[in-house]
């Protein structure tokens, strides 16, 4: 477990006076590109600063007519050279302007779920204007996610605020894979550390409508849990009844209770993790006072992709394919989507007749339309008449206001 620090002194970082403001000029392009709201200014893009910059200090963007355009977080170590906090117009960004702006993050949040729903995404990043960031709750704790430096030197006001606002247990900060290790020598913080509250003494549990879930919130992928399948999930479970169920992918079970509740006939899990396979395990066990134990349950750890081609004998009348990112990179892409073709094909005979699948993508590099054509054109070349159900893309509190953060998409076809 990370180590836990005392929050009681929380301070807030003072301002650097001393020094003029870091004044930033860009190009054309990158002027335009700020005016119709794009979150990020590229290091190429900046034809000239009147002195460098630190990680996390406030750029400020002059047109060429010398008059502001942006204000954002500096990072001298990324590529995404400045992530843009405010446009149009200056502003102090000191603690009321952060109060303001996570009471409008939480204010877009209100009312999307009841007690039911105790897990969910309260910062969307860049397009709830918290760019670099993100910030999932799970019940009472929240994780505080990370993607750039730049936000250390601003890390106490911003627990501060959340303290204030939300009263969580406690907060757990994580750090994307490419910042851990620097952040660790130079800011002394650690991937999964509690950097607020209360220690974490057992697994952080929350609800999803109504069915309890663990979350991985120290070590887990993303803030240890999926939140963003949500409403994928809740479709699956009104899709289950009476059939039989084949989670690919399926991680710590998600799709498996919420078809499990729904009333399928037996639900099969493919993931080649152990860890995955025994936190699913841990959740049918947290749920086994509803109804979700009256289907039968079978974990299978194996390479998906391989064991879709060789075990051709094995039927389903549902499918979910929800794999990871297959291209991070945008010269993965087409291989990408060679592979989400060629998995819905392998799928697809394993469909009986009437059998619906659900194939999904988190590739952000391939385009929604891209995705949806390589799973129709499986269907196509499987010659077997299909039906479109409905596709679907990021739900409410996942929400993605520019390209780059557009990354989920997911297609549901009935086959006859
Ligand atoms: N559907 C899940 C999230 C899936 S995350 C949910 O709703 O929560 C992707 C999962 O794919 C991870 O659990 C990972 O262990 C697994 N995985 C990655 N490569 C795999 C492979 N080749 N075969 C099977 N599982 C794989």
């Amino acid at each position: 477990m990370a180590a836990t620090k005392p929050h009681q002194n929380l301070r807030e970082a003072k301002p650097e006076t001393s020094r003029p403001s870091l004044r930033l000029r860009v190009t054309a392009a990158a002027e335009s590109a700020l005016r119709r709201g794009e979150p990020w200014v590229f290091a190429e893009s900046i034809r000239s600063q009147n002195r460098d910059g630190d990680t996390g200090e406030l750029g400020i963007v002059y047109d060429r007519n010398n008059k502001f355009l942006a204000a954002g977080l500096f990072d001298p170590d990324s590529p995404i050279r400045l992530r843009v906090l405010q446009y149009g117009k200056p502003q102090n960004i000191d603690r009321a302007w952060w109060l303001s702006r996570l009471r409008t993050a939480l204010g877009r949040r209100a009312g999307l779920f009841d007690g039911s729903t105790t897990g969910f995404r309260y910062i969307s990043g860049e397009s709830d204007g918290w760019p670099g960031l993100v910030l999932d709750r799970y019940d009472r704790t929240l994780v505080l996610k990370i993607y750039t430096m730049a936000w250390l030197p601003w890390l106490k006001t911003v627990l501060l605020v959340l303290a204030q606002e939300v009263s969580p247990e406690r907060i757990v900060l994580r750090l994307s894979r490419n910042i851990a290790a620097q952040t660790r020598t130079r800011f002394d913080h650690e991937d999964g550390e509690v950097i607020f509250g209360n220690p974490i003494t057992g697994p952080v549990v929350f609800l999803e409508s109504g069915l309890r879930f663990e979350a991985d919130v120290v070590r887990g992928q993303k803030t240890g849990f999926f939140l963003d399948q949500r409403e994928n999930r809740r479709r699956i479970s009104e899709l289950a009844r009476g059939r039989a169920v084949l989670n690919a992918f399926s991680f710590s079970g998600g799709f498996s209770l919420y078809a499990a509740r729904g009333g399928a006939k037996s639900v099969s899990d493919i993931d080649i993790s152990t860890h995955a396979l025994a936190a699913a395990k841990r959740n049918f066990a947290l749920n086994k006072s509803s109804p979700v134990l009256d289907c039968s349950y079978e974990q299978i750890q194996a390479d998906a992709f391989e064991w879709l081609q060789s075990n051709k004998a094995r039927k389903f009348d549902l499918m979910i394919l929800d794999p990871p990112s297959l291209a991070r990179r945008e010269n993965e892409r087409a291989g990408a989507i060679h592979a989400y073709g060629k998995l819905a094909a392998a799928a697809i005979q394993h469909l009986r007749p009437k059998g619906i699948l659900l194939a999904c993508s988190c590739s952000a590099h391939v385009t929604v339309d891209e995705f949806f054509n390589a799973v129709r054109s499986a269907s196509t070349r499987s010659r077997r008449r299909f039906e479109e159900l409905e596709t679907t893309r990021h739900p409410p509190d996942h929400p993605a206001t520019f390209k780059a953060a557009e990354y989920l998409k997911a297609i549901y076809l009935r086959l006859e």
